[in-house]
């Protein structure tokens, strides 16, 4: 408040974390006259979910916000992803099947740990000139379109009274204008539950010990596999394995509330130990692990969106426009998204431009991208995602379309491709369909697998090693391979399934009573 004309500003940004941090970076970078505040509840950021980038997140922290030195030294470099599959011939870690690169991935992506990143970009932010309240906490929020803006704020145990022409709303799972205003939305067609913790204490993937004892399965792979994300997969959940920078692992699991039996009994980290030492891999690699006391976390029905994204004067972003899923770590995919195209919609109005027709392409662009990506790579995918010869092809076709659909986008044309978000254009259009109707289809074979005790028949004893994705159009030959796995599967077996009516909306055909609270 250091400013001659009181509590006025021109942006003020609820909440310092990622999303809040970077719209700041990019605001202050294109204008530095504008006169930006952060207001951040936390004193310090504590270690949080969101440790892994994909290729669009990765470029947005290293081309967009220039972190890639920082990212180098600080974090660790990824290596893809993996998947772990058991089945009752599984006795050991080595037995189960198993999806991944064969070498080192090509395009940059990184496991961070969000405390220290997220307070790097927040300090880059100020360096550039934003001014932080901080602890301070934004209140009810009095929100004029195409004028000044009024936010309650609590600092330095006051109350004052801030205006802005304009709110940015990075406030995370708090959604605080999409609950203030009541355009907060569940999305129950996706009942989820995640619960993790960091560990210490978990065995080396590529060390010495698991070398000597699985001499083939170690050399099968020429790459690293600890620095992967590596998921251990079951029918209705998955859990990540995620290492950071000094040795603690990030792990924890995201099961569907209608299909997975959480254990009862015990605190939440037993709880969470005991869940994952059901598959052989945690068994070999956790048995000695223990969780960080106080490190523990769980949150129920994850996935809810914002029916409102942007007004003349408020724009959402992160996780306080809405949050799908973390399989396939999208979260800073959608930082990157809403966090580019806020601050494209708050410069355009300090240069003078109409604002009408922009806020309602930007709300159409983004409620079409939620609804369209949750359709189609997550809807029923927890039916099928444990099942390898499934999840092998859906993998490829999958990464397949995003490096050369999605990913290859900002790398070819430029950050303006970020104001683009995942199914959002017309091009992307037939591709969504095609996502989602394969997706349907192995959610379908895996019901009807499952009515036939076929389901997970081939989790034992394969490997599909593959040799990395590029930009290039060589990249469309795993592609072609999985097609032709797709049609062979359906004249093989996806027959039985052809006419084979779909779950209702809300219910996938619980195997088991759905677990009804966590911890
Ligand atoms: C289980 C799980 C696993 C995930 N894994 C990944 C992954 O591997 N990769 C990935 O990219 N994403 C992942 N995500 C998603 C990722 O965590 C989020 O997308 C990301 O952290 C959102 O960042 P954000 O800045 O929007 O919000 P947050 O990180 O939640 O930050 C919001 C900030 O706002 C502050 N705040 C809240 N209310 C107020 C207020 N009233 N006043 C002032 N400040 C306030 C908070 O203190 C906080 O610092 C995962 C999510 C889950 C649930």
């Amino acid at each position: 408040m250091n400013d001659s004309r009181g509590c006025q500003y021109d942006v003020v940004i609820a909440g310092g974390a990622m999303a809040g941090a970077a719209t700041a970076i990019l605001l202050k970078r294109e204008r530095p006259d504008l006169r930006v505040l952060v207001i951040e509840k936390s004193s310090t950021f504590s270690r949080r979910v969101g440790e892994a980038t994909v290729e669009i997140s990765g470029y947005f922290l290293c081309r967009v916000l220039g972190l890639t030195q920082y990212l180098n030294e600080s974090h660790l470099v990824k290596q893809g992803m993996r998947f772990w599959f058991s089945n009752s011939k599984t006795a050991t870690l080595s037995d189960c099947s198993e999806i991944g690169g064969k070498y080192l991935s090509r395009v940059p992506a990184f496991q961070v740990d969000r405390a220290a990143l997220d307070e790097e970009v927040l300090r880059r932010a100020i360096a550039l000139g934003v001014e932080l309240w901080r602890p301070a906490t934004v209140g009810p929020v009095q929100l004029n379109p195409g004028a000044a803006q009024s936010l309650e704020v609590r600092y330095q145990d006051q109350a004052r009274t801030v205006t802005a022409r304009w709110v940015v709303d990075a406030s995370g799972v708090a959604a605080l204008l999409a609950r203030q205003e009541k355009w907060w939305r569940q999305n129950e067609a996706h009942p989820t539950t995640a619960v993790w913790a960091r560990w210490t204490g978990v065995k080396d993937w590529d060390g010495y010990e698991l070398a000597a004892k699985f001499p083939d399965w170690a050399s099968a792979c020429n790459g690293i596999r600890a620095t992967a994300t590596n998921h251990l997969v079951g029918l209705g959940w998955w859990a990540w394995l995620i290492p950071l920078k000094g040795g603690d692992v990030s792990v924890g699991v995201v099961f569907d509330q209608r299909l997975v039996d959480w254990p009862e009994g015990g605190t939440l980290g037993q709880r969470l130990k005991s869940f994952l030492l059901r598959h052989p891999v945690a068994r070999e690699l956790m048995a000695d692990a223990q969780w960080r006391e106080g490190d523990v976390h769980w949150r129920k029905n994850l996935p809810y969106y914002s029916t409102t994204f942007a007004g003349d004067g408020f724009v959402l972003v992160g996780d306080a426009a809405g949050f799908i899923d973390p399989f396939y770590s999208p979260g800073m995919d959608w930082i990157s998204f809403t966090s580019w195209s806020a601050a494209q919609l708050v410069l355009a109005q300090q240069k003078g431009e109409a604002m009408a027709a922009r806020v309602a392409a930007h709300n159409q662009r983004f409620a079409r991208s939620y609804q369209r990506w949750f359709e189609a790579v997550y809807q029923d995918k927890y039916e099928y995602m444990g099942d390898y010869e499934l999840m092998r092809i859906a993998f490829q076709l999958d990464l397949g379309l995003y490096y050369l659909g999605v990913a290859s986008q900002p790398f070819k044309r430029g950050a303006k491709a970020l104001s683009e978000p995942t199914f959002s254009t017309s091009p992307s259009v037939p591709f969504f369909y095609f996502i989602r109707f394969y997706n349907r289809r192995f959610a379908s074979i895996a019901r009807a697998r499952r009515r036939r005790n076929q389901w997970g028949r081939r989790n034992n004893g394969r490997r599909e090693l593959v040799p990395g994705f590029t930009f290039s159009l060589k990249s469309a030959l795993p592609i072609t391979k999985a097609l032709c796995g797709w049609a062979w599967l359906e004249l093989t077996e996806g027959w039985r399934s052809w006419f084979a009516r779909a779950p209702g909306k809300h219910s996938l055909h619980p195997l088991r009573a759905p677990a009804s609270s966590v911890p």
